[in-house]
């Protein structure tokens, strides 16, 4: 059985493998409309999500599994009451075959999987790391640039607290000759450990200061939202990074823009229907990702 945590875990064999099955899965999808019908799977939220969620659920139906459901446990479940985290995780371990987890905390899916006697998928873990949604990210990167070897990569916003970022830089640290190139908001850096571990993995990190400091030719461009429900108790000022048609013109036609979603005021709408905006494609391609992941857990049991 296998825990999906961190993307420290996986090798670049993995990710690829995934990847591969993730295509075969798209196109003969009708071949595995019931690759986990004897499987109920459960959905267990203590955070606000759309496409995580969803996708995933869609991903549980599209196989032909089951899914058990909470979106809001922080407050709709027995949490409310005291319960703490991991006797929840024992009970629900009896009543579904994996469990996909959103929690406020860092340490969450480390502590439901040290609880826990079925795979748990952490679909987000405070301001630590969000795995699967560096998988779809860096699926969409493969996809859109044939590979992911040598790629430069920006990533921008609030790099402090901005889980799917440390989990896509982490990623992209298992691959060869990639450079990430960092712009954020003043008050809101990359932590010197991520720097480090990725640096210690081979990748080149170069921080900037403006858009116009990242090459003309940069593969992609990572933007976020800054993380506002994580720092306004300790005042500090949402500023951003705004990507529209006009700072856009600085680059490229081969510089792809991915977001997680959701997105505030940091790329404007008037990009959206620029050829290099990839963000809508980026989340239709969840749903396939966390399919594959699903079968690679569930059916595969690696
Ligand atoms: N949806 C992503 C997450 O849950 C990104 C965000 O919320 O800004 O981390």
């Amino acid at each position: 059985m296998k825990h999906v945590l961190s993307c420290e875990q996986f090798t670049r064999d993995e990710i690829m493998g995934l990847f591969k099955l993730t295509d075969h899965i798209r196109e003969n999808e009708k071949a595995y409309s019931g690759a986990i019908a004897d499987k109920v799977v459960a959905t267990l939220f203590y955070e606000p999500s759309t496409r995580t969620r969803l996708s995933f659920e869609a991903a549980i139906l599209r196989l032909g599994g089951k899914n058990i459901s909470t979106e809001n446990a922080k407050e709709m479940s027995s949490a409310i009451k005291g319960e703490s985290l991991t006797d929840t995780i024992r009970v629900v371990d009896g009543y579904a075959d994996a469990i996909i987890m959103r929690h406020f905390e860092v340490d969450s899916a480390v502590r439901a999987a040290s609880a826990s006697r079925v795979p748990v998928l952490n679909a987000g873990a405070g301001s630590g790391e969000h795995p699967t949604q560096a998988l779809l990210d860096a699926y969409t990167i493969y996809k859109n640039k044939g590979k992911v070897d040598g790629i430069s990569c920006a990533i921008l916003g609030d790099l402090l607290y901005g889980r799917t970022i440390h989990s896509l830089i982490k990623l992209l640290s298992l691959f060869d000759n990639i450079t990430v190139y960092g712009l954020s908001v003043e008050t809101l850096p990359l932590p010197e450990e991520y720097v480090k571990f990725i640096e210690s993995r081979g990748v080149k990190y170069v921080p900037v200061k403006c858009l116009t400091e990242l090459p003309k030719d940069l593969d992609v461009i990572y933007q976020t939202r800054t993380q506002t429900e994580r720092f306004l108790e300790q005042g500090i000022v949402a500023e951003e990074i705004v990507l529209s048609k006009a700072s856009m013109a600085h680059f490229g036609p081969g510089t792809m823009v991915l977001h997680p979603l959701p997105r505030n005021n940091e790329i404007s709408p008037d990009f959206d229907d620029d050829p290099r905006a990839k963000y809508f494609e980026q989340s239709l391609n969840g749903m396939y990702v966390r399919m594959g992941l699903l079968y690679e857990v569930l059916v595969n049991n690696k």
